[in-house]
């Protein structure tokens, strides 16, 4: 992939100059045997797949091309381009890799590393149930990716359960891998940047109120959504009013210090996001 070349700036350092990125023309099931479904999301199917060459199993994330300006179906090119570009800079125990990306008419396909444990939320779901500590256990790796990528200044902007995979269920403890980096951005210093995107139930107040963003806005988490409403809008304006509460039916036995952890995590204003980070 040439998504970069160098340019030479007028003091003569050499410093990398974004062009339009080039994926491999060729044909990805000549390179890799396409097998089962493994997920979906609204323009993506994730399927497994096993590299002809060396036998390993990825998994290829075919994301569908926005065919024309006027369309709202599939994903702009740009967009596409800036998931790649970001999942390319990335190499952390607790954050998907990428291995190859692939291009033809209709799809751009990211062989991905293959997280085979399932979500996060489905094995809690299945647990009768789980300890505070067991808990941290999960909570600690996750921020430890999200430090990681702070760090970088990208902002995954997509945290929610479905989006926190497990490498291998059946370890002790489980491997943790952030998954789904289609919203992620990189925050530049001094730009301003502002969206509306994120799934209602998991997005910060600054998303909502179409504020400036920055990576706070990751710092926003609850395992169940203390703000669901009857309905979308109900979920926003609670949000954006921080109208919650911990319910006794899950919160009923959560300590005091985990609960303050999330009060910490549900902070409206973003300059008085803690570093949370130091939790782990
Ligand atoms: P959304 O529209 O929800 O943002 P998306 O189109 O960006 O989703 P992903 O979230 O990246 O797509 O992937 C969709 C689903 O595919 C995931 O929820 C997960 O179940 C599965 N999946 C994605 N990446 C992997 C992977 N590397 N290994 C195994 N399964 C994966």
């Amino acid at each position: 992939m040439d998504s970069t070349s160098l340019m030479k700036t007028f003091k003569g350092e050499r410093v990398p100059r974004i062009t339009m990125a080039t994926f491999k023309q060729q044909q990805v099931e000549d390179f890799y045997e396409i097998g089962e479904e493994l997920g979906s999301g609204q323009f993506a199917i994730v399927k497994q797949c096993c590299e002809r060459s060396s036998g390993r199993d990825f998994a290829a994330k075919f994301i569908k091309k926005r065919q024309s300006n006027a369309s709202r179906r599939g994903v702009l090119r740009e967009e596409i381009e800036r998931e790649v570009n970001i999942l390319q800079q990335i190499h952390h125990p607790n954050i998907v890799t990428l291995h190859d990306v692939f291009e033809n008419k209709t799809d751009v396909v990211l062989i991905l590393e293959l997280v085979s444990g399932g979500e996060l939320f489905d094995f809690l779901a299945q647990k009768e149930s789980l300890s505070e500590e067991e808990a941290t256990q999960f909570i600690k790796q996750i921020l430890e990716g999200l430090q990681y990528l702070h760090v970088k200044n990208i902002a995954h902007f997509d945290l929610k359960p479905e989006n926190i995979m497990l490498l291998d269920k059946n370890a002790p403890v489980p491997r943790i891998k952030l998954i789904d980096f289609g919203l992620a951005h990189k925050i530049a210093e001094g730009v301003e940047f502002k969206n509306i995107f994120g799934t209602p139930e998991f997005v910060a107040p600054e998303i909502v109120n179409y504020e400036p963003l920055g990576l706070e806005a990751d710092m926003w988490l609850s395992g169940a959504s203390p703000f669901l409403g009857e309905t979308k809008q109900d979920t926003l304006g609670n949000i954006s009013a921080m109208n919650y509460e911990f319910d006794d039916e899950f919160f009923g036995h959560t300590s005091e210090l985990a609960k303050n952890f999330i009060r910490q995590l549900l902070e409206k204003d973003t300059k008085y996001v803690i570093d949370l980070l130091t939790y782990s």
